[in-house]
């Protein structure tokens, strides 16, 4: 198919030749042959060529951009962005899951690729990339000799785009309901079918891992509270010294919670799992006095947009409020937000406010994030999502 060719406003030029890889509607001056789905190149007010993406006049972000050279967008290119972006994760050899290609931050934009075992998790965020899942699938059998490729394209992004929910074997078979992954030493059992994401939050790896070193240096049965605990990623890291309550609204995660501290040998009675509204939970538990060693708070995302920012930071606010109460002096809060219109300043800021009316005192020992098969593209400030804060609380 022809590429079509994309103009850029003088006064938006800046971003791109920054690397920014997108370019909005209102940053686009002319488009000539644009097809949805399909190669662009992109020059500047003064017709220089500037780089080449992928058009959807049906998103607001209309153009991705691929490249920043004049250079073939082929079969051969693919592969190689594929093979690159494998090739930068350097994860221990045991561990059987990861994320191998994260998206605009692998500067491959609108796809994302997890591999858990003898499966590939793929979700086609854009058009363009939804047009071409075959043939990255057949990329990703060869670079990786991994025969199951599944598809879990059920996401809100997709709306945007024009585009219906995908989700189905590309290649090979069905995922089993749940396969055990490994990593650092722990086993999760992951429903890749209808687990969140594609199955499992990959991203929060090495805060788990400081979870455990934390839990280590507590005292032998000390209390844990893992609200919004999913799967139990959290409590089941830190084993079978501490005594963990892991709350989530969803009873299914639960369930897996549940079976992850089995297969992990933890003792079915040193953990407890409760079906609950985490605010409502949290409130409980400061009036009856209930006190932790270890908090973890790790909520879904409380603002997709700018505008929910204000509902957001009051939520937030309230579940570190009631989170700093219920810490035992000398014991620690581990709070996140994967709100990515929430900025980590502005983050540290509400938790200082929580931490105010708490009256208690509390130091930053390390600021979070996701794990290193998550990197952040440095020019894609919008890659970093996930921003957390491990807090020692007197
Ligand atoms: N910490 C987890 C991931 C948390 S994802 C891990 O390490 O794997 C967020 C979780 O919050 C989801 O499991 C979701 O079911 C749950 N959730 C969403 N709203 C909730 C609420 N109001 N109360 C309790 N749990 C909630």
């Amino acid at each position: 198919m022809a590429e079509g060719k994309v103009w850029v406003r003088r006064d938006r030029e800046k971003p791109l030749r920054q690397k920014h890889p997108w370019l909005f509607s209102g940053a686009i001056a002319h488009a000539e042959a644009a097809q949805d789905g399909e190669l662009v190149a992109v020059y500047d007010s003064r017709d220089r060529f500037l780089a080449r993406g992928y058009w959807n006049s049906k998103s607001q972000i209309q153009t991705r951009i691929l490249s920043w050279r004049d250079e073939a967008i082929d079969a051969a290119w693919w592969r190689r962005m594929l093979s690159q972006a494998i090739a930068r994760r350097d994860l221990p050899a045991e561990d059987t899951a990861c994320r191998l290609v994260n998206a605009e931050n692998d500067y491959l934009p609108g796809l994302i690729v997890d591999r858990y075992g003898d499966w590939l998790v793929v979700q086609a965020l854009t058009r363009a990339i939804d047009a071409r899942k075959e043939k990255i699938a057949d990329a990703l059998l060869d670079l990786t000799g991994i025969p199951n490729i599944y598809e879990r394209s059920d996401v809100e992004a997709r709306q945007r785009e024009g585009l219906s929910e995908a989700v189905g074997a590309l290649r090979g078979a069905e995922p089993p309901a749940t396969l055990a992954i490994k990593q650092d030493g722990i086993r999760y059992l992951v429903d890749m079918r209808r687990g969140h994401k594609t199955g499992f939050y990959l991203d929060q790896r090495d805060n788990r891992c400081l979870l455990r070193e934390l839990a280590a240096d507590c005292p032998k049965g000390a209390r844990l509270l893992n609200l919004f605990s999913y799967t139990g990623g959290f409590a089941i890291a830190a084993g079978s010294g501490s005594h963990a309550v892991h709350v989530d609204s969803a009873y299914s995660a639960l369930g897996l919670a549940e079976a992850n501290t089995a297969l992990n040998k933890i003792p079915a009675a040193n953990a407890e799992f409760i079906q609950a509204d985490a605010f409502d939970y949290l409130r409980h538990c400061v009036g009856a006095g209930e006190r932790f060693d270890v908090v973890a708070v790790d909520p879904p995302k409380f603002a997709a947009h700018k505008r929910q920012i204000q509902r957001a930071a009051r939520g937030y606010k309230d579940l570190n409020l009631h989170a700093f109460r219920l810490v035992k002096p000398g014991g620690w809060l581990m709070t996140f937000s994967c709100s990515g219109a929430i900025s980590r300043e502005l983050f540290q800021k509400i938790v200082f406010g929580a931490l105010v009316d708490s009256r208690r005192r509390a130091q930053i020992v390390r600021q979070l994030g996701a794990a290193s098969d998550h990197p952040v593209a440095l020019t894609f400030p919008e890659g970093a999502y996930l921003k957390g804060l491990l807090l020692r609380v007197d």
